[in-house]
């Protein structure tokens, strides 16, 4: 039998690679929580500056237009717009310099819940393989939150130390839990469609894919449309 994730945390932190990756990760699930009542961050890494086949799109334009897709995208699921680490695409490293950063998010927003990418997700079939930023910021987001975050003597300039309780990975290949998004999937929807600029044809089969993708992930759940997490039980 399926297991829900029916819990309303108090305080939410997403982290995430790219500007789209949130939304279509878990952009149902912070739509519901932020509908009943839940704190809800969302920090993302990278810039989202590679993310174009066409090389006359100089870098900065793209990124000034994705962190214009990223506000209006936070607005439809009813969040504020998201905290940007600033890295470059590709170049998310899952070193000393970024967990401090991640310890600094983690032990000033205080989430009892964190979502991120699972890093151990790597070979989808054989049409993809997980991006090394999502493969990087995944191991990243782990440790900051474990043990990292917890204990004192890992980055004591980074503030009082803050046991997360539960980490809910996304893109997983075995995913332990369910949210139920069926009366946030318009929001979610919504979300996706913002990022305009990495839909070569304008999108229009965004709306289908989100919802295909949550009639499947809701019939593993015997519900109907849901977003399906690994979930790791860190403590508390
Ligand atoms: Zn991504």
């Amino acid at each position: 039998m399926a297991e829900l994730f029916e819990a309303i945390p108090k305080t939410v932190l997403a982290v995430y690679a790219h500007p789209d990756d949130a939304d279509v990760a878990c952009g149902g699930a912070l739509a519901r929580w932020r509908r009943q009542g839940s704190e809800v961050y969302v920090v993302l890494a990278a810039e989202g500056d590679k993310g174009t086949p066409d090389p006359a799109l100089p870098p900065e334009e793209l990124v000034a237009r994705r962190a214009g897709e990223v506000q209006r995208a936070a607005a439809a699921l009813g969040l504020d717009p998201p905290a940007r680490l600033g890295y470059a695409d590709g170049e998310v490293g899952d070193d000393p310099g970024l967990r401090a950063r991640l310890v600094e998010w983690i032990r000033r927003i205080r989430p009892d819940v964190v979502l991120t990418h699972d890093p151990t997700a790597v070979f989808f079939g054989e049409d993809y393989y997980n991006h090394r930023d999502h493969r990087s910021l995944g191991f990243a987001v782990l440790d900051a939150s474990s043990p990292a975050a917890a204990l004192p003597h890992y980055f004591p300039a980074a503030g009082p130390p803050h046991q997360v309780k539960q980490v809910l990975l996304s893109g997983t290949l075995q995913p332990s839990v369910w949210v139920d998004i069926e009366d946030d999937v318009a929001a979610k929807v919504a979300a996706v469609a913002c990022h305009a600029s990495q839909f070569a044809d304008g999108g229009s089969w965004v709306i289908q894919a989100v919802r295909r993708r949550a009639e499947e992930e809701g019939r593993r759940a015997g519900l109907t449309l849901a977003e399906g997490f690994r979930r790791l039980r860190l403590g508390g």
